[in-house]
């Protein structure tokens, strides 16, 4: 597989990275990864993406983009990339499948995952009460009790999607005072499901086949207490996609790709968009804005090899 746009991930970025570079005619190949569509994908609702009157759902959005960047003639493959070796050119990247995919640019745009609570339980009642994703597993929740864990916007606003279906919901947050949005600090304050547990943190995760509770201790006092509940859902930030290129691209203190005001990484023709490489904004706004940018970067980047090569091979005639 050959492509002059290659684009690793599907979320906003992505997808507007491969709109942009399909009507530049480049047929771009989107690799999907492990969650199309991206985080965007596992949100219920979005009120904020501009043009949607009504909210719109995380998922539908998605589905939306990818199909427009499709209409134009972006190529979409169902794989992981393994292994990338950008010291050659085209650079050349391995699928989990052990196919190869030459690229003449790239753009990455891989995404962040959920941060882990890293306590006992959690890795192992994955899937049997732990959740990181409120809108696929919302629904096996009903008249049930969940916790979640976390004080930002993404806490908020699945502990709210979540009260369509649970009978009690405890929100503990290691501070006293939440980091979310008024908006929805307002929504969640006068939800009668929603009830708080402040300047307290999650020890651990009960539960032999599923969980039963967790054990919460408050930072002030240093008390512990149980907590029953049968589902858990941590929201406490993300952590950059980027291991395959430790060691090859610059990454900052946090591991996000460093990469300029225009996208560009420190390897010519190599970019990188939207969670990946922002730790501040972090919104499908302004991810599908540097999808946008990266793809006329790598636009232009072609654009100028193009006429190098030409003028070198006018030079040997
Ligand atoms: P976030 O804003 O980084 O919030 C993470 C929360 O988890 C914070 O309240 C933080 O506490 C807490 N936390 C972090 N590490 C923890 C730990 N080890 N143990 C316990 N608590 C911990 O992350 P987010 O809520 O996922 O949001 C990410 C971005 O997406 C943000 O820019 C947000 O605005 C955006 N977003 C927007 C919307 C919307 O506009 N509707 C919805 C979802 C997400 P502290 O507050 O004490 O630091």
């Amino acid at each position: 597989m050959h492509s002059k746009v290659v684009i690793i991930g599907s979320g906003p970025a992505g997808l507007t990275a491969a709109l942009y570079a399909a009507r530049a005619n480049l047929e771009p190949l989107v690799v999907r990864g492990l969650q199309p569509g991206g985080l965007i994908a596992t949100t219920s609702e979005v009120e904020n993406y501009p043009g949607f009157v009504e909210s719109i759902g995380g998922y539908e959005l998605a589905d939306n983009m990818e199909k427009q960047a499709v209409r134009f003639g972006t190529q979409l493959l169902d794989a992981l990339i393994e292994q990338v070796d950008l010291s050659v050119r085209p650079f050349r990247l391995t699928t989990d499948s052990g196919d190869i995919i030459s690229a003449e640019t790239l753009i990455i745009a891989t995404g962040a995952s959920p941060r882990k609570l890293g306590v006992p339980g959690e890795d192992a009642l994955a899937n049997r009460g732990v959740s990181y994703c409120a809108t696929c597993d919302g629904f096996f929740f009903r008249n049930k009790r969940v916790v979640v864990v976390g004080g930002g916007n993404s806490a908020l606003d699945e502990s709210l999607f979540l009260t369509r279906y649970v009978s009690e919901l405890v929100i503990v947050h290691r501070r006293d005072s939440l980091r979310a949005d008024p908006i929805l600090q307002e929504r969640a304050f006068s939800n009668p499901k929603i009830r708080f547990v402040w300047d307290s943190v999650v020890d651990e995760i009960q539960g032999s086949t599923n969980v039963t509770g967790v054990a919460i201790r408050n930072l002030k006092t240093g008390e512990t207490t149980t907590h029953a509940t049968d589902g858990v859902f941590p929201y406490i930030g993300h952590i950059p996609n980027t291991w395959l290129f430790a060691g090859t691209l610059d990454l900052d203190e946090n591991g996000y790709i460093v990469a300029d005001g225009r996208t560009r990484t420190q390897i010519p023709g190599v970019f990188a968009a939207g969670d990946v490489v922002d730790h501040v904004y972090r919104q499908a706004i302004t991810a599908a804005g540097e999808g946008c940018k990266a793809a006329m970067e790598a636009v232009w980047y072609l654009a100028e090899q193009e006429h190098a090569q030409k003028k070198a091979a006018a030079a040997v005639v």
